[in-house]
C-alpha cells in the first residue's frame, strides 16, 4: 500500500487500482451512478512462481461493458499486453475515502475475498 495525501484524511493509505468512473463518482462528477463494484483479481506469475495478486475495483457497469472476468492470470509479457488492451483505466484513491464511499452509498461488492475492515 502506498501513501496518499488526502485533503480530508491527511496522509493515509491508498487503494491503487480503482476504475476511473468510480473515482469520478466518489468525487461527485458522476451523479451516483455506481451501485455495484466488482473486485477483479489479477494473479501475476513469474515462471511457476506466484508473485502477487493485484486487486482491481471495477464498477459493475464497466465490468459488464467490457465483458470482464473476476480472475485473470498473467504468466508472460504477452499475457500482460493482452490484458492491458481491454483493461479499464484505473486510478488510486485514499483508502479512508474509499471506505466511506462504499459504506455511505451502500455499494455492493462482488468477487474477491471481501474483507471489510
Ligand atoms: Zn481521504
Amino acid at each position: 500500500m502506498g501513501l496518499a495525501l488526502c485533503r480530508k484524511h491527511g496522509e493515509t493509505g491508498i487503494v491503487p487500482d480503482i476504475s476511473i468512473d468510480i473515482c469520478r463518482d466518489q468525487s461527485g462528477e458522476n451523479n451516483n451512478n455506481v451501485n455495484e463494484i466488482c473486485i477483479v483479481c489479477v494473479k501475476v506469475f513469474d515462471g511457476g512462481e506466484h508473485l502477487f495478486d493485484q486487486k482491481n475495483y471495477i464498477s459493475k457497469n464497466v465490468f459488464d461493458q467490457v465483458g470482464m472476468q473476476f480472475e485473470y492470470v498473467i504468466r508472460s509479457d504477452e499475457d500482460e499486453e493482452k490484458l492491458n488492451a481491454f483493461f479499464p483505466e484505473t486510478s488510486g484513491m485514499c483508502a479512508e475515502c474509499f471506505k466511506e464511499y462504499i459504506s455511505s452509498r451502500n455499494i455492493k461488492l462482488y468477487g474477491g475475498d471481501i474483507a471489510r475492515e
